[in-house]
């Protein structure tokens, strides 16, 4: 049996007989738009009104043999076998599908039970072996699916049209519709309802997350078995947006309240909506960092309200980062909470300088260590004598700018080579990255040389020595560029990015988190795709993190046009198509 849904709008249809049944049939078939004709010498009163409103033709005879090829399908419900069983041989022979009642053998094809709310339908069938089954079934359904489920299936028809009109990105359609159907059905109990318009804008104008539907479930797990509140531990990982986890962005996503960290900013998603609380609790200009007793107490009361609190802290929450002393206040607490890691910075930012941590036969060892320790007054917990002689490993160092002569110091007093290859990265794997590569004993004279900064991190060890041959970073084509691309044109963003730009996806309306990830660092410039997109900017451009007269590279004559129309300096315009393939090019080329 193979289940279809036939469209038999002005189709032509026989209805064979004149009773209860054939009134039916016929009631269906015209419902849906089919034409139809009744044949029969007598028929029930109301198939008789039915023709006189024109609704279907009537033929007060008896069915004349042959005369059902014609038709798409035919019905026959007459209390004569024989006649069915002729309705039923004419039919079948010329490869028509007929049906005939309550005569399962005399079918080629049968109907469902069904529940209908509106252009939602239910079908059930058991290829005509227990009707009786079918339609205690049916009972069962109708009872369960309110009337709502046509509202509900309309709706979801518009949110697909809108989906489908906006242009999303096939891949990203389906994260679309979970967020419609998680957010409008609850499954458990056969409801539905349909949606505000705020919220299908919200869902629309989120960013997509391909594990979207994973993570609502997940969430409605959570939330099902209490409201308690929970919190989770989240690396944000070195800052590079991109080196965020899938799943650390599924929880921010999910999140009620981000407590995050100053060097976890500019990892924070720029799509939050504005209902995300955001509570920066790190150092920023001038400010001092809260501390970490005020940090837990925070966490506790945000999750005692209830609340899905992600706390967000720089590379992963266990590396130097506390996460472990906020673990054990929420369990003393009794406060659920999880750990998801994040990309450490002492790998990734080596990672983004050409230095590999490990190295088959050079280093076969790798110690992350803070350098705080170095400068301890009350006796350093490190052993430093044990490293300098330690000839096949590699040497992080966390915190490290202040206390490397320290750190130098007490490793060539342990007797390491003074020319051990060393190196020093500050910012790794974002726009502002610097790195210099020296030696043991000369590194604390060249990074004052190159005005490194924190935060930073010190590398020490054979392997450093690979850092021209593997630094693909640098040699980008768009390294170093910071830029604001309205979050929209999806395209250009993987484009600049591949060629080494960060990209910081601004949404309109713009978010305040938007506000706090462009403020995180320095911004170098905008690629702006159209006029419209300038007058949103314009109010952007200029607040914290941008530079003074940030270039804004613009795709098209009107787009330039428009910005300096706004009155804005260094507007570049860009001769590339929609495509943007030409765009990195370009920009390449204005740069030099
Ligand atoms: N939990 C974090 C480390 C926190 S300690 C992690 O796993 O990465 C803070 C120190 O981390 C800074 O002083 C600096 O030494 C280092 N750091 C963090 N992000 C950095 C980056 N992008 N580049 C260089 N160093 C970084």
């Amino acid at each position: 049996m193979y289940p279809v849904m036939l469209d038999v709008t002005d189709r032509l249809c026989l209805v064979v007989g004149g009773g209860g049944i054939a009134l039916r049939k016929a009631q269906g078939l015209v419902e849906e738009g089919a034409r139809v004709t009744v044949v029969a010498p007598e028929v029930v009163d109301p198939l008789a009104k039915m023709a006189q409103e024109g609704r279907l033709r009537l033929e007060r005879r008896s069915y004349e043999p042959g005369e059902s090829v014609t038709y798409a399908l035919v019905f026959a419900a007459t209390d004569d076998r024989e006649v069915n069983a002729r309705v039923f041989a004419d039919a079948d022979d010329a490869g028509v599908w007929v049906n005939v009642a309550d005569d399962p053998e005399l079918c080629s094809f049968h109907l469902p039970g069904r529940v209908r709310r509106g252009p939602l339908q239910i079908a059930i069938a058991s290829a005509g072996e227990a009707p009786f089954a079918v339609r205690r079934l049916r009972q069962i359904l109708e009872r369960r699916f309110g009337a709502e489920w046509a509202e509900w299936v309309a709706a979801a028809s518009r949110f697909r049209n809108r989906v489908y009109s906006l242009g999303v990105a096939p891949a990203d359609q389906e994260a679309l519709f979970d967020r419609f159907f998680s957010s409008t059905v609850d499954a458990e109990n056969w409801k539905a309802r349909v949606p505000t318009a705020a919220e299908e804008a919200e869902w629309i104008s989120a960013p997509v997350d391909h594990l979207d539907e994973a993570a609502a479930a997940e969430g409605a797990c959570r939330e099902g078995d209490s409201n308690r509140g929970f919190v989770s531990l989240v690396g944000s990982g070195p800052g590079c947006p991109g080196l965020l986890t899938v799943r650390g962005r599924q929880r921010l996503f999910e999140a009620d309240t981000v407590v995050y960290d100053r060097l976890a900013a500019p990892a924070l998603p720029c799509g939050l909506g504005p209902e995300v609380e955001l509570h920066p609790v790190g150092k920023e200009a001038g400010v001092h960092p809260m501390p970490q007793e005020e940090i837990n107490a925070l966490l506790v009361r945000l999750a005692r309200q209830g609340q899905r609190v992600v706390r967000l802290k720089g590379g992963d929450p266990y590396v130097f980062g506390r996460g472990g002393e906020e673990g054990e206040v929420l369990e003393a607490e009794g406060i659920a909470f999880e750990v998801i890691p994040g990309v450490t910075s002492g790998v990734a930012a080596m990672a983004w300088a050409g230095i590999p941590v490990t190295h088959r036969r050079e280093a076969v060892r790798l110690t992350l260590l803070t350098a705080h320790e170095a400068v301890k007054s009350d006796g350093p917990q490190v052993r430093w004598d044990l490293l300098a002689q330690d000839k096949n490993a590699t040497i992080i160092g966390y915190m490290g700018v202040t206390a490397l002569p320290e750190v130098v110091h007490q490793l060539l007093g342990g007797g390491m080579d003074p020319s051990t290859p060393a190196a020093m990265v500050e910012q790794g794997t974002t726009a502002s990255q610097k790195k210099v590569i020296s030696t043991l004993a000369g590194l604390p004279d060249a990074i004052v040389e190159a005005g490194l900064r924190p935060p930073a991190l010190f590398a020490i060890g054979p392997t450093i020595g690979h850092s021209d041959n593997l630094d693909w970073f640098s040699r980008l084509p768009l390294a170093g560029e910071r830029l604001v691309v309205p979050d929209a044109a999806e395209v250009v963003a993987r484009r600049l990015e591949a060629a080494g730009a960060e990209v910081v996806p601004v949404p309109f309306p713009v978010t305040p988190a938007a506000r706090v990830v462009m403020a995180a660092l320095p911004v170098t410039g905008c690629v702006v795709t159209s006029p419209a997109e300038i007058d949103w900017i314009h109010d952007e451009r200029g607040g914290p993190g941008w530079i003074d007269d940030a270039p804004s590279w613009c795709v098209g004559e009107e787009t330039a046009a428009r910005a300096r129309q706004r009155g804005w300096r260094r507007v570049h315009e860009l001769s590339t198509g929609l495509d943007c393939s030409d765009l990195v090019a370009e920009i390449a080329e204005i740069r030099r």
